[in-house]
C-alpha cells in the first residue's frame, strides 16, 4: 500500500477540517482526491507530508508512519504544493540545484527531470518569466527530483489555460506509469481526464471513493421522446434497464434507464416495433458532474 489513512481528524479551533476520514491507495494508483473548495484537501496533504500533524488517526505512506518516521516520509514524497511558491527571481536551473543540494541528490538528475517534465525549451530563463504552465512544470520537476514513490499534487492545474491544461493533465499521467499519484482538484471533468479512481470529501468528510469504471456504470441516462400517438407507460416499462417512465405532457415521455449504454437505439426501434413515429428523441447523461454535486450538496 502506498498511502494508507485511518480514522484522520483534524480540527482548527472549533472547525474541524477532517473528520474521521480513512482511506487506502494501492501503488501505482492515480487517484483524484476531490472536494468543494474549504473541503479539507489541502490539509489531508499537508498531513501527509508531514507539515501538519493530525489530531486523532494515523497515516502511513510508503509503509512509514508519518508522526513516527517523518524523514522517510518526506524522501518517499515529491510534493507538489497549492500556489506551487516559486522564487521567481531564480533561474530554472539555479532552482532545481538548490532543490538538489536540498534532497542531496546527485546534480545529473538536474537535466533528466527537465528532460522529463518538457522543460528544455525554457530552462535558461528566471522562473519570473515564465508562463503558469512552465512554472507548474518547474514545480512538478522539482517534487521528482529525489525519485519519490509516491507524488502528493494539490490543485495542479488551477489557473491554467486550456492549452496548459491539457500539456499538464498528459504529462501527470505519463508520469504516473511509474509513480504512485494523489491529486487534489475540485474539478470532475480533471479526474476523469487523468485518474484510474476518485475519492470524493465534503465538509470534511469522506462522501466517495470509487473507481472510475465503477462511477461510469453507476451512471443513469434519462431520455426524452416525444411520440405522434399516446402510448401505454407499461410497455415502455418494459424496455431493458428502465428504472422509470413519466409522460411530460402530450405525447411526451421521459424514460430513464439505469445503464451507461446509449438507450436511444432501443427507444427509437421500440417506437418501430408499435406503429409509432418518433417525432424526437434526446439523451441527457446523468454524468459525473451532477454526481459530484449530489454528494457534496
Ligand atoms: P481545501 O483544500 O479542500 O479547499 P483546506 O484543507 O484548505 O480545504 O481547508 C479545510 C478547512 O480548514 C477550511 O475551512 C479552512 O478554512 C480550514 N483551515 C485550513 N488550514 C487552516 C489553518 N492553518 N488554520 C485555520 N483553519 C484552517
Ligand atoms: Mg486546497
Amino acid at each position: 500500500m502506498s498511502i494508507t489513512v485511518s480514522n484522520i481528524t483534524k480540527t482548527f479551533g472549533q472547525q474541524k477540517a477532517l473528520d474521521n476520514v480513512s482511506f487506502s491507495i494501492n501503488k501505482g494508483e492515480i487517484v483524484g482526491f476531490l472536494g468543494p473548495n474549504g473541503a479539507g484537501k489541502s490539509t489531508m496533504m499537508r498531513i501527509l507530508t508531514t507539515y501538519y500533524k493530525a489530531d486523532d488517526g494515523d497515516a502511513e505512506v510508503n509503509g512509514f508512519d508519518v508522526l513516527t518516521a517523518e524523514t522517510n516520509v518526506q524522501k518517499s514524497i515529491g510534493y507538489l504544493p497549492e500556489h506551487n511558491p516559486l522564487y521567481l527571481e531564480m533561474y530554472v536551473k539555479e532552482y532545481l540545484a538548490f532543490n538538489v543540494d536540498v534532497y542531496q541528490v546527485p546534480k545529473s538528475k538536474i537535466d533528466s527531470v527537465i528532460e522529463q517534465t518538457g522543460l528544455t525549451p525554457e530552462a535558461h530563463k528566471k522562473i519570473g518569466q515564465l508562463s503558469k504552465g512552465y512554472r507548474q512544470r518547474v514545480g512538478l520537476a522539482a517534487a521528482l527530483l529525489h525519485d519519490p514513490e509516491v507524488l502528493i499534487l494539490d490543485e495542479p492545474t488551477t489557473g491554467l489555460d486550456p492549452n496548459q491544461l491539457v500539456e499538464i493533465r498528459k504529462l501527470i499521467r505519463e508520469i504516473g506509469k511509474e509513480k504512485t499519484i494523489l491529486l487534489s482538484t475540485h474539478i470532475m471533468k480533471e479526474v476523469e481526464a487523468v485518474c484510474d479512481r476518485v475519492i470524493i470529501i465534503n465538509k470534511g468528510k469522506l462522501v466517495a471513493d470509487k473507481k472510475l469504471e465503477e462511477l461510469r456504470e453507476s451512471e443513469e441516462q434519462i431520455i426524452e421522446v416525444e411520440f405522434d400517438y399516446r402510448v401505454e407507460e407499461q410497455l415502455l416499462n418494459q424496455l431493458p434497464n428502465v428504472s422509470s417512465v413519466k409522460n411530460t405532457g402530450g405525447f411526451v415521455y421521459e424514460i430513464t434507464f439505469a445503464t451507461s449504454k446509449d438507450m436511444r437505439p432501443a427507444v427509437f426501434d421500440f417506437a418501430h416495433d408499435n406503429q409509432l413515429k418518433t417525432l424526437q428523441l434526446s439523451r441527457k447523461s446523468k454524468n459525473l458532474e451532477s454526481l459530484f454535486s449530489e454528494l457534496t450538496h
